[in-house]
């Protein structure tokens, strides 16, 4: 049985970053980027008003206020969108829009609140200094500048930002394509009658939903009953995924076949985790593919997943953290705990008074997947202590990075 920390080591020395790809602007939400993407044009590209006002020559304006205005000509109005046909040359004005370009001649816009206007002229009431309102060509992204970085993680921001610098297409890390296998006789699907002995299945579902929220893709999710030949045929005919997840079969009764497949396929790095829930936990290679062989109990295969398979996954996919973010809580209440391996208990924590607090979901089998509703956290209940007491400081793990 190796540790927690050495199963992770063991499976993100073996597992790296997946090849670049180009992917539509909207599709590369929540990737990494691939490259460095330099500015080929100014943001903004050309100097514009920051104001709906006047753009005018800011020496006209000396000394003017709502008692004693400055009156100017107005030579045309300038909606966003148009250029000026005329140039401003002292005494005079043009009326003009956010976001519209400055007219030639002008150094400064004044806002539309400090004036008066008629039909062809304006009265100023406030002096202004020169670049007033005035928003510079290339102010925000100069051309040549490198404005998004390799390994940035892409959400609305960086979209909008490769939008605004004219990009239809951007440089990502493939997704990781991921084969989700349930297994075991006595489980039917949820929808199909259930004869006496059987149970329903969950793990197919969660665990491909968990797949989806770390940013992989489903190369498939299906049922396998335990018997070798089909196990053999669904790892075989998994060929264009990079990860396949088993769940269930691996212990060590009469049908836990997934450690033979495995043998037959691929190779085994590890077998066996002290932790609790997820003690039989497999990680192999078949075929350039990585393998990982969860257990079965409901709540040992999420938990498993979320400590092994999404750090693996998230590193494959580019991101530059992989594991969950942790923290120090207070525990609300006493939380029993047998010594012998590290517990991740499932709980709901909260940040109250400036302190993160801590209580568990409920009874803790790894059989009850009630334990996980609701959970947004894992405390991490140390192997070599027994009870923890109401008030203890623990080490809690966040679950997507929330609370
Ligand atoms: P196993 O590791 O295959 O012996 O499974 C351990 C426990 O998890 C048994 O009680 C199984 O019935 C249960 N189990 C296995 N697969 C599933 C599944 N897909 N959904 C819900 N429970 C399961
Ligand atoms: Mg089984």
């Amino acid at each position: 049985m190796i540790s927690v920390d050495e199963a992770l080591r063991h499976i993100l020395d073996r597992v790296h970053p997946l090849e670049a790809v180009s992917c539509g602007l909207l599709d590369a939400l929540g990737r990494t980027l691939a490259e460095d993407i330099f500015a080929t044009e100014p943001i903004a590209p050309f100097d514009n008003s920051a104001m709906d006002g006047y753009a005018l020559i800011a020496s006209d304006t000396l000394g003017a206020t709502p008692e004693h205005p400055v009156r100017l000509s107005v030579l045309e109005d300038l909606p966003a969108g148009k250029v000026a046909r005329h140039s401003v040359a002292p005494g005079s004005a043009i009326r003009i829009m956010t976001g519209a370009p400055v007219p030639g001649g002008a150094d400064a816009v004044i806002m539309v609140e400090d004036t008066a206007s008629g039909e062809d002229w304006v009265d100023i009431h406030a002096a202004v200094g020169a670049e007033a309102n005035i928003r510079r060509a290339g102010e925000d992204v100069k051309p040549g500048e490198r404005v998004l970085s390799q390994g940035m993680a892409v959400g609305p921001a960086e979209i909008g930002m490769m939008a605004g610098m004219g990009l239809t297409e951007a440089p990502v890390i493939r997704k990781p394509r991921v084969a989700v296998f349930s297994t075991g006789d006595e489980v039917v699907a949820p929808g199909e009658p259930l004869p006496p002995g059987k149970i329903r299945n969950s793990n197919l579902y969660a665990l491909s939903a968990q797949v989806m929220q770390s940013g992989a893709d489903i190369y498939a999710s299906r049922h396998i009953p335990d018997d070798l030949d089909a196990l053999e045929q669904a790892m075989t005919g998994a060929s264009g995924a990079d990860v396949i997840i088993t769940a269930g079969g691996v212990s060590v009764g009469d049908y836990d076949l997934v450690k033979e497949v495995l043998a037959r396929l691929g190779e085994m790095h590890f077998w066996r985790v002290a932790m609790k829930p997820g003690k039989p936990l497999v990680f192999g290679e078949i075929a350039g593919r990585f393998f990982f062989g969860l257990p079965g109990n409901p709540v040992s295969a999420m938990v498993t997943f979320e400590e092994f398979v999404r750090p693996a996954l998230r590193k494959m996919a580019g991101c530059a953290s992989w594991t969950l973010p942790e923290v120090e809580a207070v525990l609300e209440h006493d939380l029993k705990h047998s010594t012998g391996r590290l517990e991740f208990a499932r709980a709901r924590t909260r940040l109250e008074n400036g302190q993160y607090v801590t209580a568990s979901t409920g009874p803790q089998g790894s059989h009850q997947l009630r334990s996980m509703l609701g959970a947004n956290s894992f405390i991490l209940a140390p192997a070599d202590r027994g009870l923890l007491p109401a008030g203890s400081r623990v080490r809690v793990q966040l679950l997507a990075g929330e609370i």
